[in-house]
């Protein structure tokens, strides 16, 4: 069995090191520039690498409160910085490739268009062309930044995350559009090397899909870097002047920045992509309609990650992958998404798993909430992080449906309670494990003892 994967992002490139696993007899992945994709190329390992230079200055800040002198400027060195994270993506490219090398896995670079359920033309840099035939198909294209006509995107003054993670020189100031993740972490890791950040977001609180108390908490510490949150006002007009980018707002003010970062969402990358000469169907905002084995109305062509209506997370695309490569090869297995994590890398990070609070609510749905501050912690006192939360909601049977964690280390602390909703594991069971002591996750066991009102530590 022949499998041809189109685009080598962590959706593609896992698809496709899960098939040769699987023993497909051959397996080819197509991909227009590296592989790795939007995630390791421009998008969750270089802001990750970014934001972790950004909390190092930051701790270095902290050290004297930590007992620690430390003599002499303190200053960050972009150019320093973009090469540490230029670095770490390099390497992990090579890992990619290392991996396809040692299965055999065949990466054709170009452009991939599907011709009909089997054959796909690739067209190289050069201009030549390339037809690949295959038994099944794996479409893994991804996403590509929405920039709103109004915005004049020329991608040096009003830019996407595409551009800001290859910015050479630190802007003084940037604008950014859209609250979200993307806007909230870049905001944060420009804020803390010195750019004065303006955030404009239209909803009520940055974070639109988590809860407005776990929201807020990372609003304050914003407003303690000194970020402006503008929250409930909207963009009106864009222009740029004068080499800098001018917006008029909602509220009847205007923004003058350096920069202004456009970061109001994303959409499936699928443009000249053959998929609906070929009859492949689309459901909502252009995604491609799948059924519960990822295989679309085509027999034999999946689809996967950002392009399909689930998450746009890099983790989903990944689990996407490998389901659909057992898939194609004769299986038939399904995505468990009852347990998704939704993480944000700032300081204090941000994470949740299952349901929130806003969404029982509008659902209408009975829940029993458990709460615990990181600041009545020992271990949270003792590395001087102490600001933050562990929220979970239990159903009437006291299952665990939803957390949500902002404060230290919130994005690994998660799984736990993600292995909770996901297993639908009760309160009373998670609760009565025995967490090591000091450890963060003791305040894991402190919320689920709230559930019942039966928290130790409660202030
Ligand atoms: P992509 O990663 O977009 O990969 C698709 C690949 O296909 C690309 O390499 C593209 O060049 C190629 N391609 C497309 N069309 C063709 C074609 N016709 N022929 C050949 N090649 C083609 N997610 C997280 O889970 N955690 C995070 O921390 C996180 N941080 C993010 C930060 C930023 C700034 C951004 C922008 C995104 C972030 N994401 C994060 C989202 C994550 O990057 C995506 O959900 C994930 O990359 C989707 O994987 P994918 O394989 O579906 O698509």
């Amino acid at each position: 069995m022949k499998i041809a994967v189109i685009g080598g992002g962590p959706g593609g490139y896992v698809a496709a090191i899960k098939a040769a696993m699987h023993g497909a007899d051959e397996v080819v992945v197509i991909e227009k520039k590296r592989v790795g994709g939007t995630c390791l190329n421009v998008g969750c390992i270089p802001t990750k690498a970014l934001l972790a230079s950004s909390s190092m200055l930051m701790n270095v800040k902290e050290a004297k409160s930590f007992g620690i002198d430390i003599d002499g400027d303190i200053k960050p060195n972009f150019s320093a910085i973009m090469d540490r994270k230029n670095k770490i993506v390099d390497q992990l490219i090579a890992g990619i490739e290392f991996l396809f090398n040692k299965r055999d896995i065949k990466l054709i670079n170009g452009f991939g268009k599907l011709v009909d359920k089997n054959t796909i033309e690739v067209t190289k840099e050069d201009g030549s062309k390339e037809i690949v035939n295959a038994d099944k198909i794996i479409l893994a294209n991804g996403s590509v930044p929405v920039v709103p006509s109004m915005f004049p995107y020329d991608g040096k003054l009003v830019i996407t995350s595409d551009e800001v993670l290859g910015l050479e020189e630190l802007p003084q100031s940037m604008l950014i559009v859209g609250g979200g993740v993307i806007g909230s972490e870049i905001g944060q890791f420009f804020q803390n090397l010195g750019t004065q950040v303006t955030i404009v977001e239209m909803a009520e609180h940055i974070l639109g899909n988590e809860d407005k108390d776990v929201a807020k908490q990372l609003q304050r510490q914003f407003k303690k870097d000194k970020i402006k949150v503008l929250a409930g006002v909207g963009v009106q007009t864009c222009e740029i002047v004068d080499n800098k980018v001018v917006a008029t707002l909602s509220n009847g003010k205007s923004v003058t920045a350096d920069t202004c970062l456009v970061a109001v969402g994303r959409k499936p990358n699928l443009a000249n992509s053959g998929i609906e000469e070929i009859g492949i169907e689309l459901v909502g905002r252009g995604k491609v309609k799948v059924n519960e084995y990822l295989e679309t109305n085509v027999e034999g062509i999946y689809a996967i990650g950002d392009i399909i209506d689930t998450a746009m997370l890099a983790h989903v695309a990944s689990k996407e992958g490998e389901v659909a490569a057992v898939n194609a090869l004769g299986g038939n297995k399904k995505v468990n998404y009852s347990a998704v994590p939704r993480c944000v890398y700032t300081e204090p990070e941000v994470a949740g798993v299952g349901k929130t609070e806003k969404q029982l609510q509008a659902a209408g749905e009975e829940y029993n909430v458990g709460q615990f501050d990181f600041r009545a912690l020992g271990k949270a006192q003792a590395i001087g992080h102490i600001q933050g939360f562990i929220k979970v909601l239990a159903d009437n049977n006291d299952k665990i449906i939803g957390a949500s964690i902002v404060g230290p280390h919130a994005t690994d602390l998660l799984t736990e309670l993600s292995l909770a909703v996901g297993l639908g594991l009760t309160v009373e069971q998670v609760g009565d494990i025995i967490h090591a002591h000091p450890s963060l996750s003791e305040g894991l066991m402190e919320a689920l003892h709230d559930v019942h009102g039966e928290c130790v530590h409660a202030a």
